[in-house]
C-alpha cells in the first residue's frame, strides 16, 4: 500500500517508566522518553521532524499553541476512501468556509477568464446625426 503524506504534528505526551515522557506525533511516532516534556518535544522535532500547519481550506498557516506546545485549534482529517490526509482548522469554523468558499470562486474566476471570449462592441448608430 503507498504511502500517502501524513502531516507531522506534535501530538501530546505520553507517560513513559519512571516518571519520563515521550512526544507523540500525529502520524503515530513516538520519541523514546525523555526527562521532561520540553525535551521530549524537542526530540520529536529535531528526530523525527514536524510540518509547519496550513489549514487546506482557509490556508491559514499562523497557530496559538497551549502550555506544551500542541496547536490548539488544528485539526486532521482523514479521508478514508484515499487514504489522504488534510490539515484544517478545528470544527472548520464559518470564516474558514468563508475563506475556502471565496478561494474556489476566484479559482473558478480564474478558470472561467481564460476561457470568456472577450466582448465584442457593437456599434450603436444615432439615426439622427
Ligand atoms: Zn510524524
Ligand atoms: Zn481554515
Amino acid at each position: 500500500m503507498a504511502e500517502t503524506a501524513r502531516p507531522h504534528l506534535f501530538a501530546g505526551l505520553a507517560p513513559a517508566a519512571g516518571d519520563k515522557v515521550r512526544a507523540c506525533c500525529t502520524c503515530g511516532y513516538r520519541t523514546s522518553p525523555r526527562v521532561s516534556r520540553v525535551r521530549a518535544r524537542n526530540a520529536l522535532e529535531a528526530d523525527h521532524g514536524t510540518s509547519l500547519p496550513t489549514c487546506g481550506l482557509c490556508g491559514r498557516t499562523r497557530w496559538e499553541r497551549d502550555e506544551i506546545g500542541r496547536y490548539t485549534d488544528v485539526e486532521v482529517l482523514t479521508d478514508d476512501q484515499v487514504g489522504d490526509h488534510m490539515i484544517v482548522c478545528r470544527d472548520a469554523p464559518s470564516r474558514c468556509r468563508d475563506l475556502a468558499a471565496r478561494r474556489q470562486v476566484d479559482l473558478d474566476r480564474a478558470v472561467l477568464g481564460d476561457a470568456t471570449p472577450p466582448p465584442t462592441l457593437r456599434m450603436i448608430r444615432n439615426r439622427d446625426k
